[in-house]
Formats: C-alpha cells, sequence, structure tokens
C-alpha cells in the first residue's frame, strides 16, 4: 500500500484546509515537550506568527535514561490542544503505547511515532485505526525497506493518512547527534506516495545546522518540516534546547523557505 506502483499519485493529506503532500510545504514548529500552558501558548503564538500551520509539543517523552523528565501527559495534551485552537494550528504530539492511542487521538490532530518505536508493531497496528493522520519517524538504524514496512503496518489497518519523517541515522559522526540523511526524501518519494517530512532538529542536534540542514531539505524536495522552537531554550525541560531554534530564528527560517516553496 506504500509504493509508488500501487498509487502513482502523490498521497495529499487534508485538514482544516492545510494540505500535506503533493507539493505543498507545511511547517510543524514548536518544542521538544509541553512544559506549562503559558509556554505552549508563548510559543504557539510565534509559531503562528512565523507562518507556520502546525504546532509540535510532546506530552510522553520517549527518554533514554529512565529518570529524565518523562514529559507532563495528559495535561500537555490539554494544553497544547487549547494553544492549537486559540492560534489557528493544528497540532502534532507523540504517541508512544497502544493504550495512549485514542486520548492522542482526541486531542491532537497529528500523531507521531517516535524514532524508537518505529517498529512497535502494536502501536503501528492500533494507528491503524486511530481516526487521524500519523507522521512516522524513521528508525533511527532503519533501512529504507524497514521503514516503508513500518508504515505499511499503518495502511494495512485502514488508515491512508502517513506522512514518513526523516530524522537522522546513527553514523559514526559524533560532531552531530544523528546524521540526517538527505537522500532519504528523494528515495522515499520514489518509493512511496506518502509525504516525507524532514526533521533537521533530531537530524542535527545542533541549532546552528537547523537553517541550513532545512533548506538543504526543501531543495531536495521535502513536503515539509519539523523544526524545534523555544521562547528559552536553555532552560527547557529536555535535553533538546540546543537543538532548538530561538523564536526570531524561526521566522527568519520561515521568510527564507518561503523563497524556495511556498508555504500551504
Ligand atoms: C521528538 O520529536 O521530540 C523526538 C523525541 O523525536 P525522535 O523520536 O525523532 O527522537
Ligand atoms: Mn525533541
Amino acid at each position: 500500500l506504500a509504493s509508488r506502483d500501487f498509487h502513482p499519485e502523490d498521497t495529499v493529506i487534508e485538514m482544516k484546509g492545510v494540505k500535506i503532500g503533493g507539493g505543498n510545504l507545511v511547517v510543524m514548529g514548536g518544542p521538544c515537550a509541553v512544559e506549562s500552558a503559558e509556554q505552549i501558548d508563548d510559543i504557539a503564538k510565534l509559531v503562528k506568527a512565523a507562518g507556520a500551520q502546525v504546532l509540535r509539543g510532546g506530552a510522553f517523552k520517549p527518554r533514554t535514561g529512565p529518570y529524565s523528565f518523562q514529559g507532563i501527559g495528559v495535561e500537555g495534551l490539554i494544553m497544547m490542544a487549547e494553544a492549537g485552537k486559540k492560534h489557528g494550528l493544528l497540532t502534532i504530539t507523540e504517541v508512544m503505547t497502544p493504550e495512549y492511542v485514542d486520548i492522542c487521538a482526541e486531542y491532537a490532530d497529528i500523531l507521531q511515532v517516535g524514532t524508537r518505536n518505529m517498529q512497535n508493531f502494536d502501536l503501528l497496528r492500533k494507528l491503524g485505526s486511530c481516526g487521524k493522520p500519523v507522521l512516522l519517524k524513521r528508525g533511527f538504524s532503519a533501512t529504507y525497506d524497514e521503514f516503508l514496512n513500518a508504515a505499511e503496518y499503518i495502511l494495512a489497518g485502514g488508515n491512508q493518512n502517513v506522512m514518513l519523517c526523516e530524522r537522522g541515522i546513527r553514523t559514526f559522526e559524533t560532531y552531530t547527534r544523528n546524521t540526517l540523511d538527505l537522500s532519504a526524501i528523494p528515495v522515499l518519494q520514489s518509493l512511496s506516495h506518502l509525504p516525507v517530512i524532514s526533521d533537521p532538529s533530531h537530524g542535527t542536534g545542533r541549532r546552528e545546522l537547523v537553517a541550513p540542514m532545512s533548506k538543504a531539505s526543501v531543495a531536495a524536495g521535502a513536503d515539509g518540516l519539523i523544526v524545534e522552537m523555544h521562547t528559552d531554550p536553555d532552560n527547557s525541560m529536555t535535553g533538546d534546547g540546543v537543538q532548538s531554534l530561538f523564536p526570531d530564528q524561526f521566522a527568519v527560517l520561515l521568510k527564507e523557505l518561503e523563497q524556495l516553496a511556498p508555504l500551504m
């Protein structure tokens, strides 16, 4: 079902007037994690003002260590839904377990599967019937074939609204957090009709690389970007402040992107 042979036309996912795929550029911006109602509201306002269409933010965070901040949970979902509604943005949030799919689908417009869960098959199966579009992140050691097979689980469950997200893979390089695989963008678009989104924040782990890799992703044909932005990155509750843009950098980036592709 994910294959371009089976479905030659690009899949276009349409939600509240925003089209994802088929030559439109969509930008999803926001913090790594929802931290408070005030934080997500402030950031949502800036995301909207910059011209992005989707607010990102994790209420459930997949942390490498069990003692790290794990997200504020359902309360965060509610805060983000309110901020999205108030500022006229769609919302995307990560869901980590099948048990939480229904509640996340109740509050968010798009559900995100994180890199660590790309092959959580029970989760993927459950997302097949969640009724909301899904952004599936590539596992950090997954081949294109494994990635597309993971998407296939969601499609086979009856949900045709799947986006593929390249978020960097593990290589021998340690300067960057991951290596953003730009080739994945045209390769996945040739193999599949699903929209391809690039995540230069997790793909590089370094703020100063986010803008150049965003532009490179768009030049490579990405259908959208998911970018971390924070009003106070040095004090963010996850370690992802180092890769989060300041609001003014985010606004400048969107202006530059508009020269490359019209923002839907
Ligand atoms: C995130 O989007 O904050 C995140 C945890 O991403 P990934 O699953 O790509 O690490
Ligand atoms: Mn993050």
